[in-house]
């Protein structure tokens, strides 16, 4: 039987790793079709290049000779695999080289295994958006999603006045990113998001949602089929989903163990949120 504020903080993981994750989805899609109508496909073709140096680290080096470009560090490399083909074709040759011309763009690509981290990171640095407040609007969604608050708390748990203050806090973020879509989508949105709050998770709900986090379901429901993603060493909603069905099922008390610090992804979440 799980407990009021148990299903408090499932609602809150569901409201943001759902709707959070779609609503930057279909932003993305949406401004794309707007300004350049263009497909995700044809975008990430053309970005390609500048994908790539958000992936690189340090002293890593595209293929393009002389490039000025700068590395961003900001994307574990492995999201490269839910957007391209990985070819095994390089036109270089060193190891601090990573090529980026012989990316493919996925034949089966499916935005809506992206999570929060890819889509954001997309929006922010890739000329998506390039107004200042709406930059803002989609960091502040971010800024949810690392904060130490929500996935990161600790406990799996959260008491009914911090509830009623995250949700609204939350929602509303999850709101804003949806406030330029066409108004029947946005009242969308609005509903389903009051429904998941309204309604009651049965037990049997709940449950399942513990299972799905067990069984990684969820995991596919988020980032599709693609064995790549198994090999996910960075932060990714699932590990600290994983974290706290370990703390739930070993029944330490349900209390963080390390002192708020969250298990180990924190600091891997957070280096992005510059
Ligand atoms: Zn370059
Ligand atoms: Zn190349």
């Amino acid at each position: 039987m799980a407990s009021k504020d148990e299903e408090n903080f499932l609602k809150l993981v569901l409201l943001l790793l759902k709707y959070g994750g779609r609503v930057l989805q279909d932003r993305i899609e949406c401004e794309l079709e707007r300004q350049k109508q263009q497909t995700v496909s044809d975008f990430l073709e053309e970005y390609k290049h500048k994908i790539l140096h958000l992936t690189l680290r340090y002293k890593k080096e595209c293929c393009q000779k002389d490039c000025r470009s700068k590395n961003r560090a900001a994307l574990n490399e492995q999201y490269l695999k839910c957007m391209f083909h990985i070819m095994e074709k390089k036109c270089c040759s060193s190891y601090m080289q990573e090529c980026f011309c012989n990316l493919e763009p996925r034949a089966d690509l499916d935005i809506s295994f992206w999570d929060i981290t890819l889509t954001s990171c997309l929006l922010l640095e890739c000329d998506i958006l390039t107004d200042q407040s709406q930059k803002q609007v989609i960091k502040n969604l971010r800024n949810h999603r690392n904060s130490r608050a929500l996935l990161h708390r600790g406990t799996p748990s959260m008491g009914e006045e911090e509830f009623v203050k995250t949700w609204k806090e939350v929602s509303n973020a999850i709101k804003e990113v949806a406030e330029v879509f066409e108004p029947w989508y946005f009242k969308h949105y609005c509903d389903k998001i009051d429904k998941l709050k309204d309604g009651t998770l049965s037990t049997s709900d709940i449950e399942g949602c513990w299972k799905k986090i067990k069984d990684a379901d969820f995991d596919k429901e988020l980032y599709g089929n693609l064995p790549a993603h198994k090999d996910f060493t960075t932060s990714t909603e699932m590990e600290n989903l994983a974290y706290y069905h370990s703390l739930r099922s070993t029944s330490l008390n349900r209390q963080i163990m390390m002192h708020g610090k969250g298990g180990t992804n924190v600091n891997s979440a957070l280096e992005i949120d510059r």
